[in-house]
């Protein structure tokens, strides 16, 4: 689905646009580098779907060129080893994520509590994926016309960033799970989520200029996108933290 031009939602779940898999995160490409960079991958149930979705907004899937990943939980990586085989894309990952992805280490992904749980069905499991290229938080990638900087925001996971990708005349915010439209977070309990990083990460954000903010669940903002931050701020400034999604 096309949304901006040269940008696009390629899957999206039931805590979004139901336009693949129910348990994929948003995921956006973009049109660069001769070919497409693309955010986070699903949860890799319907990994073909994805494609499809590719196909029919006119995107050849061969030349998927790179993919970066917000974080290793499975709606954001899962997807990663099969649209790596499918299309022959480079995954980029921060060192943490990075780690988590390529041993496919379910207790590190919290999964077996999730299943149990419910957020995944019983029957899902992780595929392992090899991590092809690492970035730092504070870097900046250039994909033509694009340049991507990474952001490191911990808090709803200690591995998270977020990605501000700039072209001339508009940013986007690629915020995963870090924020989210109405200025939600989602806080989890699992060993690596924490409130104050999530809050410091979220004053962090609040401090760099955007206009798209493309999370990864629910409703993306393609103008005025950092008053869905302000509105975070505005809580947390009267000693509250953001409402969670779950
Ligand atoms: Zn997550």
């Amino acid at each position: 689905m096309k949304i901006d031009p040269g940008v696009h939602l390629i899957a999206s779940g039931r805590f979004g646009f139901d336009l693949s898999d129910p348990f994929d995160c948003n995921v956006y490409l973009f049109e660069a580098d001769g070919g497409y960079v693309m955010f986070d991958t699903g949860a890799g149930r319907d990994p073909e779907r994805i494609l499809e979705v590719m196909r029919g907004d006119g995107l050849e899937p061969s030349d998927l060129r790179h993919i970066l990943l917000t974080h290793a939980h499975s709606d954001h990586s899962g997807g990663a080893a099969a649209l790596r085989n499918e299309t022959g894309a480079e995954i980029w990952a921060g060192h943490a994520t990075a780690a988590v992805v390529t041993s496919g280490d379910e207790e590190a992904l919290s999964l077996p509590a999730a299943r149990q749980a419910g957020v995944y069905p019983l029957d899902y499991r992780y595929h392992a994926c090899q991590v092809d290229r690492l970035f730092e938080a504070g870097k900046t990638l250039e994909f033509k016309p694009y340049r991507v900087q990474v952001i490191a925001t911990p808090g709803h996971s200690d591995d998270h960033v977020s990605f501000l990708v700039e072209a001339p005349g508009k940013r986007y915010l690629v915020s995963g799970d870090a924020i989210f439209f109405g200025g939600r977070i989602v806080l989890q309990h699992t060993p690596d989520c924490s409130v104050p990083k999530s809050i410091a990460s979220i004053e962090k954000l609040g401090t760099i200029p955007f206009e798209a903010l493309l999370p990864g669940h629910m409703a993306f903002s393609l103008n005025n996108g950092s008053r869905h931050v302000e509105a975070a701020l505005e809580v947390i400034r009267h000693f509250g933290c953001p409402p969670t999604l779950s």
